[in-house]
Parts: structure tokens; sequence; C-alpha cells
């Protein structure tokens, strides 16, 4: 039997123990998550520890290379929010200058 996959590229060199290791960490990191806040799996491995998932697009902890099911959320999507108030703001002044 070979060692398939992320492993591979490791050829001959290295412990046995520790390319069974790192391959199970590599597939940790690929595996679709379901994001704990929306429940799509669209969760992103981007740091030992720190997931983000591209649908609620929250940042959150986890543990270093699988999500935990309480997470703390670092960043929330909030800039968007913010930009559509600004922009509904603006048009309400021009509504009124206009006036
Ligand atoms: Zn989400």
């Amino acid at each position: 039997m070979k060692h398939e996959g992320a492993v591979r590229r490791f050829g001959p060199r290295y412990g046995l123990r520790v390319k069974k290791r790192l391959s199970k960490i590599e597939a940790m990191k690929k595996a679709e998550k379901e994001c704990p806040f929306c429940g799509y799996k669209a969760v992103k491995w981007l740091a030992v520890g720190i997931w983000y998932c591209k649908k609620c697009k929250r940042k959150f902890t986890g543990k270093a290379y699988t999500i935990v099911k309480k997470p703390k959320v670092i960043e929330k999507p909030s800039e968007e929010e913010q930009e559509s108030k600004e922009v509904k703001a603006e048009s309400n002044q021009a509504a009124q200058e206009a006036a």
C-alpha cells in the first residue's frame, strides 16, 4: 500500500508516524465543515485555530484543525450592513436637498 494524497509529496523521507499524522491533519483541514452559525458547509480553514465561513462571512475560533460546537466569533459581517445604511442616509439627504 502506498500513501496517497497529501503526504505523497514527501516520498520516502520522514517517518511513517509523522506522515500519518500529517495526512490526518490535512484531511481535517480540507474536509467540508458545517458552519455552526448558518449551517452551510462553507467553512474554510484560515490558520491554526481560526476558521472562516464563506456563507455568513463570520470568522471564528476553533481547535487547531477542526471546528468546535460553540466557537467564539472574531469577526462579524457588519461592514456591508453599515455601508448600505450609509448609502440610504446619503440618498435621504439628497432627496431632502432636492425638495
Ligand atoms: Zn456560516
